[in-house]
């Protein structure tokens, strides 16, 4: 139960400090839990207690809380430029080299980045990119913009327009010109008696079918997560790129992977697009970019875009688009010392380690009587909450089951993510066995606590 000093620190929040995405509910009923510091998985709140966060902050704090070799890389930067912008003609030597090292780990044989400052401004970066493109090319009617129900690709007008979450209507988005498809979740979209591969095949119809209805010449692009993150970890169904993108290449319709949660080890390949094995022709980067350091985005382009964007802007002479801490040197620094260290063989084969146990675990507590599915990839995965497993019917109410979940895991010093029914887990890339063991020990008696 909640503090009731009015100078407690839940107090306090709740004076000054406007609450985005949390549930209004809970805080009142529990308080904000007010973190302090952390160390390794750990955070620490203002009463001194320990949660280990099984959701790597926002999926990205996959190196740990207080990882001194990036805090050196961010000090170190400090001490020699610590900010600069990227215009004008000129930009760091930091964001020179790591775009270098971007292009090298990416899937491109070659390309060029972008630097903003979250996914969000990544995605409306990118908007604004293929706009500009398409106009600059002679076909200023290719504006729409093809994503799915359940995609969440940012909060600003533009990336939340992008985003298929029921909730953006209160702001009255999407805007015009952003087209959602259903989301290929097979357990939950499947028709009675429809297979796996059937139901790929109606996913690529209806796609197919709101080409035909819009018109291929009005269509900029299609964005996609290779798995769903924020809408409650959903990997497509089988086959579903594979049944996409030459429907996309037929009409010319680049096809973008927002690999803002995927992106850098966490589907367990470099690239979430590699791990189904398609390629895009562009990415758009973060979290794990900065392993949760610095607030910064990229917009990864392949070797087509690239090119086709650069004729472009030399045309008008200039990109006229960017941000003022766009390329910051020390996000630079702490990003070229992250991807040195999540693509190292020791966070990788740690990664590689951990996936069978964490598989495991899941299909452990996917037993339970209340939970529907278990599904994931990688060091991702999601338990969904129904009320009758036969029927999957889901239990009333939206957030009210996942929460209670959450909240018996804070009780736990547990941190876990709720999403709509479902509770989401994105470890760290640096637990151990037996932290990855305490995880699932302590969800299972949050669930038999609720169930
Ligand atoms: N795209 C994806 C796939 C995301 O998961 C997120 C954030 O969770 C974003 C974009 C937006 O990133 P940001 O919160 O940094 O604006």
């Amino acid at each position: 139960m909640r503090e009731t000093n009015p100078n407690s620190w839940e107090a306090r929040a709740d004076a000054h400090s406007f609450y985005g995405f949390t549930d209004l509910p809970t805080i009142a009923d529990r308080g904000a839990t007010i973190v302090t510091s952390g160390h390794g998985p750990y955070i620490t709140d203002v009463h001194g207690r320990d949660y280990l966060d099984a959701n790597s902050g926002l999926w990205n704090m996959v190196l740990g809380f207080d990882n001194k070799e990036l805090a050196e890389a961010a000090k170190a930067q400090y001490d020699t430029l610590p900010g600069y912008h990227a215009f004008f003609g000129r930009m760091s030597d930091q964001a020179v080299m790591l775009s270098e090292k971007l292009i090298e780990v990416s899937p491109f044989s070659d390309g060029k980045v972008f630097y903003t400052n979250s996914g969000s401004e990544a995605n409306d970066t990118l908007v604004k990119m293929l706009w500009f493109l398409w106009g600059a090319e002679g076909q200023p009617q290719r504006r729409k913009i093809i994503t799915r129900k359940n995609a969440y690709h940012g909060v600003t007008a533009v990336s939340a327009s992008m985003t298929g979450k029921p909730y953006n209507s209160v702001f009255g988005l999407p805007m015009d010109g952003f087209l959602h498809l259903t989301c290929p979740h097979y357990w939950r979209e499947g028709k009675d008696g429809e297979s796996e591969a059937e139901f790929t095949a109606r996913m690529g119809q209806e796609l197919e079918d709101m080409i035909a209805r819009e018109g291929a010449d009005t269509i900029a692009a299609f964005v996609a997560e290779p798995v769903m993150g924020a809408g409650g970890v959903i990997p497509p169904s089988e086959g579903y790129f594979q049944t996409i993108q030459p429907i996309l290449q037929k009409h010319g319709i680049p096809l973008i992977s927002d690999e803002v949660i995927c992106g850098f080890g966490r589907t367990g390949s470099d690239w979430g697009c590699q791990s189904y094995g398609f390629m895009p022709d562009a990415i758009i980067s973060s979290k794990v970019l900065t392993a949760g350091l610095f607030p910064m985005g990229a917009v990864i382009l392949g070797p087509e875009l690239s090119d086709r964007l650069t004729r472009a802007s030399e045309a008008i002479e200039e990109f006229p688009h960017g941000f003022t801490a766009s390329g910051h040197p020390v996000g630079c620094a702490i990003a070229l010392k992250a991807i040195e260290m999540v693509m190292s063989d020791e966070i990788k084969g740690n990664i590689a380690r951990l996936i069978p146990q964490f598989e495991a675990g899941m299909a452990r507590l996917a037993e339970k009587k209340n939970i529907g599915e278990w599904r994931g990839r990688g060091l991702m995965g999601a338990l969904e909450a129904v009320q009758d497993k036969a029927t999957k019917t889901p239990f009333p109410g939206n957030l009210s089951v996942s929460e209670r979940i959450a909240n018996a895991c804070t009780d736990q010093g547990l941190i876990c993510r709720p999403l709509g029914q479902s509770i989401v887990l994105a470890p760290p890339f640096i637990l151990t066995d037996e932290q990855l063991a305490e995880m699932f020990d302590k969800l299972e008696a949050a669930l038999d606590k609720v169930f």
